[in-house]
Order: structure tokens, then C-alpha cells, then sequence
């Protein structure tokens, strides 16, 4: 079956001495792998037009139950080239990334929500936002669409507001309040309304929103710890050491 669908290139593994594999998240299909023949050839068609972080027109050959594709056109749609040669927005993209590879498995259902989401997130890093708060919010949001949805803004167990000395609970789904609290265990309220404002508001207010030194390194780690409860797995989160490293956390 012939078809077409824009995409995002999330990963480019050379496949010979010509040939690459592409990981991709697109709007019809949901996450795919495809072949593109020859796009390593000098004067490929393909040449520059599926570059890592880029959003692409694609046209694909796709045949059911094979879990490769093949390339057979592609357009840019957005270069995203600043992706490619920021440090931090480079790293940013590669989290985001990550944590979408992440929680979306092959063979998931296409959703244009996590389409559009991936579209804000690297929009927002080519345009030169700061990366955490836009990674955190960005995750606040992949797993609300994912069903593993958070609570920051009220209590899990009564639904109250959760008060000044919130605690929280993975596997209860959020924080509790004074009154509820059986488990879980401390968090900062700045962590806690950071995360009640990511359910709520766009990824684009939420980039300008500071935090202390190593505030988001901190934010990361709870989301990181919560999906892990959730999924039951260990998440393999590359970039999260470069972000470390070249970003204190603040912004
Ligand atoms: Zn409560």
C-alpha cells in the first residue's frame, strides 16, 4: 500500500553503506520504522530531507504485518535545524526523545495529540526555550495521553487541595494530603505546583517558569520514578546525563 503521512525522524541508524533506518513518530501511523534506500548516496533524493528532529512528508510503501516500512518520497516540512546544532536544545530533543520511545511501543495506536505534543515540544527547543521546563511539561502531558495521568493539583485519596506539606505517592497516582497521608514520601511544593500548572496550562507559559538550582534535575527524577512504577520498567533515558551536565536545572 502506497500512503503518506508527515512524521517526525526521532532516530537514524545507518543500515549500510547507503541505506538508513528510521524511527518515527507519525500522525497516521503512530510510531514506525522505515527503510530509506540510498539516502546516504550523494544527490539522494532523500538527502537533507530526513534529518534527525525533522518534521517530514513522507510517502511510504507500507504492507501489512511487516513492521519495516520503506521510504519512497519525502519533503521537509520543518527543518528543526537548530535542533541539530544547540547543545541544549539538541540534548532537550533527544530527552523528549527518549521519554517518547520510551512510552510508546511499536504497534501503539496513531495519536494526533501525541503528534501535536512532540510538534510543540521541539518548536518551542528550536526556538531557543529553555529545555527543562519544557521536557518536564512536555512528559506531564505524554503521560496524560498515555493514560498514566498524574495528580498534582488535589489530593489522589479525597480530592482536596494538598495543603503545605504535601507528600508523594507513585503508586497512588500523585500527592496526598496532611489528612491522607499513609505513604509516600516529601516533596517541595514548587515541584508540586510546577506539575499541578503542567496538567493545565500550554508548554509555552510553562518554559518560562524558574526554578532553584537542580529544581528541574529533581522534577525529572520524580517523573522518571513515577513512570517506571507505572510501566514496570526501567526507562533507558540517554540524554538525560548531557541535559545534567550542561544545564544546572534552573531553567
Ligand atoms: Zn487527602
Amino acid at each position: 500500500m502506497r500512503t503518506s503521512t508527515p512524521a517526525f525522524v526521532l532516530r537514524r541508524i545507518r543500515w549500510s553503506d547507503s541505506s538508513l533506518i528510521l524511527t518515527l513518530y507519525s500522525l497516521d501511523f503512530g510510531r514506525i520504522s522505515a527503510m530509506a534506500k540510498g539516502a546516504l548516496r550523494p544527490g539522494n533524493k532523500f538527502l537533507g530531507r530526513l534529518e534527525l528532529f525533522g518534521q517530514t512528508e513522507l510517502e511510504l510503501s507500507r504492507r501489512e504485518g511487516r513492521e519495516l516500512d520503506t521510504a519512497t518520497e519525502a519533503s521537509v516540512i520543518s527543518h528543526n535545524a537548530f535542533l541539530r546544532t544547540d547543545h541544549s536544545a539538541f540534548a532537550g530533543a533527544g530527552l523528549f526523545t527518549d521519554w517518547l520511545l520510551a512510552v510508546v511501543s511499536h504497534g501503539n495506536e496513531p495519536s494526533g495529540p501525541v503528534y501535536r505534543l512532540t510538534g510543540s515540544v521541539f518548536s518551542l527547543l528550536e526556538t531557543g526555550a529553555p529545555p527543562w521546563p519544557v521536557i518536564c511539561g512536555g512528559v506531564v502531558k505524554l503521560l496524560q495521553l498515555s493514560g498514566l495521568g498524574l495528580s498534582a493539583d488535589a489530593c489522589v485519596a479525597c480530592g482536596n487541595p494538598p495543603g503545605e506539606h504535601p507528600r508523594w505517592s507513585h503508586s497512588s497516582g500523585g500527592i496526598l494530603c496532611e489528612g491522607c497521608v499513609e505513604q509516600g514520601f516529601p516533596v517541595k511544593s514548587g515541584i508540586v505546583s510546577f506539575l499541578a500548572r503542567a496538567q493545565n496550562s500550554d508548554l509555552e507559559p510553562l518554559s518560562r517558569v524558574r526554578l532553584w538550582q537542580g529544581g528541574y534535575i529533581q522534577c525529572h527524577s520524580l517523573l522518571k520514578e513515577y513512570a517506571q512504577v507505572h510501566l514496570e520498567h526501567r526507562l533507558a533515558l540517554k540524554s538525560e546525563k548531557v541535559m545534567k551536565e550542561i544545564l544546572d536545572g534552573t531553567r
